[in-house]
């Protein structure tokens, strides 16, 4: 039985361009190692924003070396980045972006949605890609709430739904490049769920909102994250109150990584290079065609 080793939460907000006022919860300069394949998780809790004709987010910019998951809870997201990849998600979707060689991308609040204002909650997460992977082509997978399946949990205790991998049984749509479970959990107040998990793969157990009680008697609040012992393949929980979860798990790369900025690497001599490729253009331009010179 698993219970947790290491506990993270902030307190201090920052914004990330004038759209996602967030805490980062842990980054690859942290827990990263712990929680392999995840890097860095930043999270919005809810916010109300005021209708506005406004772009609101943060425009263009880098990455290479990973993958962002942008889970959206409340609000909409609109994604555009230079490898042609784009779309909106709204509420209970999930945009999938393997920047992988690199690109860039903008990330603004869906134009529906900045016209209504409303309740806005989202998780962004950095998910490594394994060194043979890193230099790959970039992909975009724009995941919507209908494709996500939904488990309900016997006798009506709550549910999961399967982002990526594998709930008993029932798969999620995400492609991975490595084994990963992402389960968006919710538990009634006052019920237990013992859940399974692939011995040797990290575990870890992140609250949006609720209040969780471990098997050791170990509590885990709102905004908390939760990184399980390594060893076994149960962990059980139990919400003293409503509970949103959010729940990482994956095979370690069992890799060097290290980052800078927008850039995750194996070494000090790619993160250079990613800089002076994008400084000299070869992530491209956000609404031109790669290749195409103009
Ligand atoms: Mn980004």
């Amino acid at each position: 039985m698993k219970n947790i080793i290491i506990k993270q939460r902030s307190d201090t907000p920052h914004w990330v361009g004038d759209g996602f006022p967030v805490r980062s919860i842990f980054t690859y300069n942290d827990l990263a190692k712990d929680i392999s394949p995840f890097l860095l998780m930043d999270y919005a809790s809810p916010v109300e924003f005021p209708p506005t004709d406004k772009r609101k987010g943060v425009g263009s910019h880098p990455h290479r070396g990973f993958e962002t998951v942008t889970i959206v809870y409340e609000g909409e997201i609109e994604h555009r980045d230079s490898a042609g990849g784009g779309g909106t998600i709204g509420k209970g979707g999930v945009q999938w972006m393997t920047a992988a060689s690199g690109l860039v991308h903008e990330e603004f609040h869906g134009k529906n949605y900045a016209k209504t204002g409303g309740p806005f909650e989202m998780v962004q997460l950095w998910v490594n890609l394994p060194i043979k992977d890193k230099m790959g082509a970039p992909r975009y997978q724009g995941i919507n709430n209908e494709q996500i399946p939904l488990v309900n949990l016997k006798n009506d205790i709550g549910s999961v739904r399967v982002i990526a991998g594998d709930f008993e049984g029932t798969k999620g749509p995400a492609m991975t490049f490595s084994p990963i479970n992402l389960w968006d959990i919710r538990l009634k107040a006052k019920s237990t769920y013992t859940f399974n998990v692939p011995s040797g793969h990290t575990a870890t157990v992140f609250v949006l909102s609720g209040d969780l009680k471990f098997e050791n008697g170990d509590t885990l609040h709102e905004a908390e994250i939760g990184v399980l012992e390594p060893v076994g393949d149960t962990f059980t929980i139990e919400a003293t109150t409503n509970s949103k979860i959010l729940f990482l798990g994956g095979a370690p790369l069992n890799e060097p990584f290290i980052g800078y900025g927008p850039f995750v690497m194996a070494s000090k001599e790619e993160l250079h290079q990613a800089f002076a490729d994008f400084n000299s253009g070869k992530m491209g331009v956000i609404g031109k065609i790669e290749g195409t010179e103009t």
